[in-house]
């Protein structure tokens, strides 16, 4: 069986964004060569997310007002977590929400995603460099 790892960085200019990194991942596949396996791409951050859905404009505002009804950035004083003195409390429940990974099935060496379905970085508390892990393991 064939492993291959790779890291994939992001520093968002905002506090919130929603980065489709599915030809990233696409180009780590080619480069392993794996034909049949899986795939596993995991944000290695706490306040980050990958998940998997449409790459359509409206869903993504979509997806940020409701984040935002849920746990808003602010007041940043409604959050315990901030009595630490940071002000991420909201960006770790996002992250929970949105999720730390996704695994797809790797078929004649390509991501076997349904027919909208593209991967999705999902960054909370940006403007700083952040992680992903992309693992395939396979043959
Ligand atoms: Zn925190």
């Amino acid at each position: 069986m064939k492993s291959h790892t790779r890291y994939l960085w992001f520093e968002t200019p905002s506090r919130r964004a929603y980065i489709n990194i599915t030809p990233k991942v696409e180009e780590i596949l080619e480069e392993s060569g794996i034909i049949e396996g899986l795939c596993l791409v995991n944000a290695m951050h706490i306040t980050a997310a990958v998940y998997i859905n449409d790459d359509e404009e409206g869903l993504l505002s979509d997806y940020d007002r409701w984040l935002e009804e849920l746990a808003p950035h602010e007041p940043v004083s409604r959050y315990r977590h901030n009595d630490t003195g940071e002000d991420n409390g909201d960006a770790h429940l996002k992250r929970q929400i949105m999720g730390r990974e996704v695994v797809v099935a790797v078929t004649d060496g390509k991501l076997d995603l349904g027919p909208w379905e593209q991967i999705f970085y999902g960054e909370f508390d940006g403007r700083r460099p952040k992680r992903v892990l992309v693992k395939i393991i396979g043959e």
